[in-house]
């Protein structure tokens, strides 16, 4: 028999019934996330498994769910688990899950055409507009996470200081050496999208911050002065709405009027912050954000949404389109049939094949409603403020940075943080029970717990603190001067 040309099911009947289970399988994993281990190592013997070579033959359908089950599934990160704090990452939600499922099915390419899958993409841009007060010419696109949402927002801002014509002259006429400026506690994606940008890590400028992790800006306005005199361009400052490490939120509205005195582009890492405007509780944190020029943020941390949707929103398009829309002969615009619709995502970055992550996010949005993800976001902030509350009656532990959002760095008294809180955090990932992270705080290593998974409870925040004293309890001796790891 010649083999089929067709990639089709011969047996839709039974296909049927496989896509129904591996379905169950995952509303089964949902349901029952907290029976398992939050992380779990992987065995040497399995990494193994996946160094077969590639397939002459296609295996069962069923055979390979089961080897997803048994061999991927109980391996992953676990930031879908209640107790996954490690780092800034969302649970996701089903209705995410089943849109995704959808839009694969449907396998819309969203690059542009005259779609309705666009308008949801649309729709999407219109709530965020409306959400940071931009006005209705904002335009908006989705993309993998911030660090390409803020790379994006980086290079509208360049060619709105150099002008469209710098697209095709490139960096290397360029008049003076353009320079940036952000927190020294900035994400470094925006040194890589600097660099990524042709203009070179260094011309990243790292403004020192104040005691609540925050941009000095009168430091920055000096900086600027500086740079000015010695004949350099600013043309960008980034404010983070939530640092990475701390959670600590720029004086937004304070950059915003110097950023419109010194005529720099306005740029905002919202990736774990921004979102915080769907609660009344949070918004008022951030306020200055509704007066970026641009504002990159993530849907699947806060938000909720599957990976991976990045999102990046442009206060004018016209500044947008500039930086990126380009007049190719097979991608040419017509009144009406498919080639209608103009403008399309092409012409807002630089991917032309995407996906439909806009309706895991539509989905999300419509399922959830504001004020339910916005309740979330705020339970995330306030079972930061318990942990805190904690620590500060613990004789062992302390907080070691301010509480500003949904992160809490802390660690052990008189010990060697250096030695001890690395130790102290593997042993707690490998042990299942809760996954905290680490990080630097003023040249410190300390013990980092961001909630953003909207599962968590104070049960499991009640469960992180006591594995962390029981481990204090058998790995440290008390003696008169200082704690010491027992040697064994
Ligand atoms: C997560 C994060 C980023 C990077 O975003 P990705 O979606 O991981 O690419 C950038 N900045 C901040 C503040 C973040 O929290």
């Amino acid at each position: 028999m010649p083999l089929r040309t067709d990639l089709d099911p011969s047996d839709w009947a039974s296909l049927r019934q496989q896509g129904h289970r591996m379905l169950d399988d995952m509303f089964d994993h949902l349901q029952t996330l907290r029976e398992r281990p939050v992380w779990q190592p992987i065995p040497q013997a399995l990494r193994q498994a996946f160094r077969e070579p590639l397939p002459e033959q296609g295996q069962p359908l069923a055979a390979l769910h089961e080897r997803f089950m048994t061999q991927v599934l109980p391996y992953s990160v676990g930031n879908a688990h209640p107790r996954f704090m490690g780092w800034v990452q969302g649970g996701g939600t089903p209705e995410g899950m089943l849109a995704e499922m959808l839009a694969a099915g449907l396998n819309a390419n969203l690059g542009g055409r005259d779609q309705m899958p666009l308008e949801v993409e649309r729709q999407v841009v219109h709530w965020m507009a409306e959400l940071f007060g931009f006005p209705t010419g904002a335009s908006g696109l989705f993309v993998t996470g911030s660090s390409m949402a803020n790379f994006l927002g980086l290079l509208v801002a360049r060619t709105r200081a150099l002008g469209p014509g710098s697209r095709r002259s490139g960096v290397a006429a360029l008049p003076a050496p353009l320079v940036a400026y952000a927190a020294a506690t900035v994400h470094g994606c925006i040194a890589q999208a600097m660099a990524m940008a042709g203009l070179g890590s260094d011309a990243l400028r790292r403004v020192p911050v104040d005691g609540r992790h925050r941009m000095d800006l009168a430091v920055l306005e000096r900086m600027v002065e500086a740079d000015r005199a010695a004949g350099l361009q600013p043309f960008l400052v980034v404010g983070t709405a939530g640092t990475v490490d701390v959670g600590a939120v720029d004086d937004l509205a304070g950059i915003a009027a110097l950023a419109g005195r010194e005529r720099l582009w306005f740029h905002v890492d919202g990736a774990l912050g921004a979102l915080g405007m769907l609660s009344p509780g949070v918004a008022p944190l951030l306020a200055g954000i509704e007066q970026a020029d641009s504002i990159a943020l993530d849907f699947h941390k806060w938000g909720q949404v599957p990976y991976d949707a990045g999102f990046v929103l442009v206060r004018h398009a016209d500044a947008q389109l500039e930086a990126f829309a380009s007049p190719e002969a097979y991608l040419a615009r017509h009144p009406r049939g498919l080639a209608a619709g103009s403008p399309w995502p092409c012409d807002l970055g630089p991917d032309l094949s995407r996906g439909f992550r806009a309706l895991k996010t539509w989905f999300t949005f419509m399922a959830q409603g504001r004020e339910r993800l916005g309740a979330a976001i705020a339970h995330t902030c306030r079972l930061a403020r318990y942990l805190e509350q904690r620590l500060a009656q613990s004789p062992r532990l302390e907080v070691l940075a301010p509480v500003a959002l949904n992160i809490v760095c802390f660690g052990l008294r008189g010990v060697d943080a250096e030695q001890v809180h690395p130790e102290l955090v593997a042993d707690l990932q490998e042990s299942g029970v809760a996954v905290p992270s680490t990080t630097r705080v003023n040249g410190r290593t300390v013990i980092r717990v961001a909630i953003v998974n909207h599962r968590t409870t104070s049960a499991d925040i009640d469960a992180l603190f006591e594995a962390v004293l029981a481990w204090a309890d058998t790995h440290l001796v008390r003696s008169p001067r200082r704690l010491e790891t027992v040697t064994t």
